[in-house]
C-alpha cells in the first residue's frame, strides 16, 4: 500500500532539486528494508511539510494511526500538537515534521539503536541537510539523545541550545502527558518559547 507524496513544494513549472531529493527520499523510504521494523510496519511515515521549513519537528517513531495512514503526528500527539499551537499564528503547516526512525516498532517499543543508527544515517541527516532548518524541535528521549548526545529530556531541556552549528529546542514527548500529567504544561511551555522565537526568523 503506498500513500501520496507529503513534500510541500512552491508553486511553479520547475520542481527545485531540493524538492526532488526529499521526494526521493520520501520514495526510498516507503520501501525501505534497510532495517528489521520494516516487517511489522503497515505504511512507513517519511514526514511531511514545507521544504523550506524555518522550524523541523523530530519525534522517535510512529504510533499506530501514523503507521495507518503514513503521515506523522495524526493521531492523539498530533491533536496536542495542534493544541500548544492554538490561537498563535503558527499551525502545523509551518513546520517539516517527522520522526528518528520512520516505521513503527512492534507494540510501539523503543527503537533499538541499530534501527536508529540505520534510519538516520539513511534518511533523517538528509532531510535536514537539505530542509535546512533555522530551529530542529526534539520532541522526547529517543530524539534528544540520537541529535544531542544526552540521556535525558530533563538535562537537555534548556531553551534553544546550539550544537554542532545548529539550533535545538528539546522538549517532552507529547505521549508523556498521559502517564505524567504534569509534564503537559511543560510541553506548553516549550512551545510558547518555540513561538516566540519564529516570530524572530
Ligand atoms: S525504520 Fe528506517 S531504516 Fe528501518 S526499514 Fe524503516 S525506513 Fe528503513
Amino acid at each position: 500500500m503506498e500513500s501520496r507524496s507529503v513534500i510541500q513544494s512552491a508553486p511553479g513549472p520547475a520542481k527545485s532539486k531540493v524538492v526532488k531529493e526529499l521526494e526521493s527520499l520520501d520514495s526510498k523510504i516507503r520501501v525501505c528494508t534497510a532495517c528489521p521494523l520494516y516487517k511489522s510496519r503497515t505504511l512507513a511515515v517519511p514526514g511531511e511539510g514545507k521544504f523550506n521549513s524555518k522550524v523541523m519537528i523530530i519525534g522517535e517513531a510512529p504510533g499506530r494511526n501514523e503507521d495507518l495512514t503514513g503521515r506523522p503526528f495524526v493521531g492523539s500527539s498530533g491533536k496536542f500538537l495542534d493544541h500548544v499551537l492554538e490561537g498563535s499564528e503558527f499551525d502545523r503547516s509551518d513546520f517539516f515534521i517527522t520522526n528518528i526512525c520512520k516505521c513503527r516498532p512492534p507494540s510501539n517499543r523503543t527503537p533499538k539503536t541499530g534501527e536508529i543508527e540505520t534510519c538516520t544515517s539513511l534518511y533523517l541527516y538528509r532531510q535536514i541537510e537539505l530542509i535546512n532548518p533555522r530551529i530542529i524541535v526534539l520532541l522526547g528521549g529517543v530524539a534528544v539523545k540520537k541529535m544531542l548526545g544526552k540521556k535525558t529530556v530533563e538535562e537537555a531541556r534548556c531553551g534553544i541550545v546550539e550544537h554542532e552549528g545548529r539550533k535545538f529546542l528539546v522538549t517532552y514527548h507529547p505521549a508523556v502527558r498521559f502517564y505524567r500529567e504534569e509534564l503537559a504544561e511543560k510541553i506548553k511551555e516549550d512551545f510558547a518559547l518555540l513561538k516566540s522565537e519564529m516570530k524572530k526568523l
